[in-house]
């Protein structure tokens, strides 16, 4: 019996859903939908390393990938002791208001009062802690080393019943030729493509002969390079991770140094508008030297490399609008970078995928699932609730990445309005202002941490400081400021 027969043989007693992909989205919608369904089967085209390394399906994971706070108190949500087991694996907490040092064109931000806590480490390490928790469900099994190829339905090609599955190993010796024993076929009440960037939901869909959801792209060409390096030995900072920040549009390069485990450091070197980082040793250096302070090079210029320069290019911000499709079929739903693919400059890939999780929860507690037609309109409906939750940092990361598209980008995506342009002259006086203020420097790192929304920006006490300022500076901004406070312009 193949390994697809003796699962499908194991769910046919009870609910069962089915999960493509077993990258952090797809970890997580694992864990999401056990508490919904019998039987979860997680379908890998990878086989899975025992230990936290890197696999070919993942290929970004040697790239820095620090997870945003909101994301980290999410996982520790869905994963009880998470955190704990991460240290003891020698992950690094860090404080994002007093750990980490930014330096940008306007200065060096001060330190603040902060429970902003992550925990660096790389993204081998942080995959790996949480499949090992789930592959202590026992009504959850991971098919590794297992292609879907496509989806089955059911006459009426109105629902998704189930999908067709390659034994990746079983055909490696064939070359291009298969045969049928490679094949296989498993069913499912609920199927989640989370199969990354390259998703092939939108082929599948066609050949359904059902319409494919329109994209959305916004590049600013960022060339994502990193580098691991051994910390030097009894080095003493008084910070853990150090961000040298760009300034657009002038200065389009800029640098992250942070710890990860194994007393390692992963340094990853960026550069917007096809500024890109060189792959080789001396040029990734000297790169280093030339963002707006030198101090990343200066730390690292003696310590030991120990992995080549990994360069990665994808890195466009990708929106496929399942939400827009006018016929969707029954039993599927997709999420993570298979929908919303963000410039990973930002970070906010994994954190994104954990509030999908969240909103795929949300969306099967309001409905009952005693009879499979429960589940009817679930997929649009659960499409809408997934572009309503992730609209901010969408329109965060593009409205950021504007500044760096050429002409013919901004012509094909129109103009910032008044209104944006003033929002972004708003923002960049709050930037200002938090170099000399820990409360708003505070407010800034749980907006880019997503634990408070960008309105805080407009809370009142950042907003008569941006305007008082603004006042001062005589930008565009202060004619707002006798409107907002009269009492501004009387003061000056
Ligand atoms: C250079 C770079 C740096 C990044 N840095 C950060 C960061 O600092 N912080 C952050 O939060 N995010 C970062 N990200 C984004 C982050 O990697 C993803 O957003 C996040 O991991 C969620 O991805 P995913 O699980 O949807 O897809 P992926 O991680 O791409 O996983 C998809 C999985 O599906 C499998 N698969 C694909 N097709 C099939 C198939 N047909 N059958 C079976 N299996 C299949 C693949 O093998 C893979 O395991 C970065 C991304 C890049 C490119």
């Amino acid at each position: 019996m193949s390994k697809f027969q003796q699962r499908q043989q194991e769910i046919s007693n009870g609910s069962h859903a089915l999960v493509i992909g077993s990258g952090i989205a797809g970890l997580l919608a694992a864990r999401i939908l056990l508490n919904h369904f019998q039987h979860v089967t997680i379908v890998e085209r990878d086989s899975l390393p025992e230990q936290p390394q890197l696999r070919p399906g993942v290929p970004q994971a040697v790239q820095s990938h620090g997870i945003l706070v909101q994301g980290q108190r999410i996982l520790e949500q869905l994963f009880p002791g998470l955190d704990d087991e991460l240290i003891a694996a020698g992950a690094i907490s860090v404080n994002w208001g007093a750990d980490v040092l930014y330096l940008s064109s306007l200065g060096i931000a001060p330190s603040c009062p902060s429970d902003l806590i992550t925990l660096e480490c790389s993204r081998n390490l942080l995959e790996w802690a949480i499949r090992c928790r789930l592959k202590t469900a026992i009504r959850l099994q991971f098919l590794e080393a297992t292609q879907v190829k496509k989806l089955l339905t059911d006459e009426s090609q109105s629902r998704v019943i189930g999908v067709q599955v390659r034994d990746v190993l079983a055909g490696s010796h064939l070359k291009d030729e298969w045969d049928n024993s490679q094949f296989g076929e498993l069913t499912a009440d609920l199927i989640v493509d989370a199969s990354g960037r390259n998703s092939s939901l939108p082929k599948w869909l066609e050949e359904l002969g059902y319409p494919t959801p329109r994209e959305t792209v916004i590049d600013a060409f960022l060339g994502y390079t990193t580098r691991w390096y051994n910390c030097p030995a009894h080095l003493q900072t008084d910070w853990k991770i150090l961000c040298v920040l760009p300034n657009p549009p002038h200065q389009s390069r800029c640098g992250v140094l942070e710890p990860i485990e194994g007393n390692r450091w992963s340094l990853s070197l960026y550069g917007f508008g096809r500024d890109y980082p060189p792959n080789d040793e001396v040029g990734f250096l000297e790169f280093a030297r030339t963002l707006h302070s030198p101090i990343i090079y200066e730390v690292v210029k003696d310590a030991k490399p120990i992995s080549p320069v990994y360069s990665y290019r994808r890195t466009e911000n990708r929106l496929r609008h399942y939400e827009q499709l006018s016929k969707f079929p029954e039993g599927i739903v997709a999420l993570g970078d298979a929908v919303f693919a963000f410039n990973p400059y930002y970070g906010q890939g994994m954190t994104a995928a954990a509030l999908s999780a969240l909103v795929l929860d949300r969306c099967l507690n309001q409905r009952c699932r005693q009879s499979q037609n429960a589940l009817i309109g679930f997929g649009q409906h659960f499409q809408h609730q997934l572009a309503r939750s992730l609209k901010t940092p969408w329109l965060s990361a593009t409205r950021s990445d504007r500044v760096w598209l050429t002409s013919e980008d901004t012509m094909t995506m129109g103009k910032p309005n008044k209104i944006n342009q003033l929002l972004q002259q708003y923002v960049e006086e709050v930037m200002l202002l938090s170099m000399d203020s820990p409360e708003v420097h505070r407010t800034m790192i749980e907006i880019c941490h997503m634990v408070k929304p960008p309105i805080a920006f407009f809370q009142p006490n950042i907003a008569v400081k941006v305007l008082r300022q603004a006042w001062k500076r005589k930008t565009k901004l202060s004619l707002f400021a006798q409107y907002y406070e009269p009492s501004i312009t009387k003061h000056e």
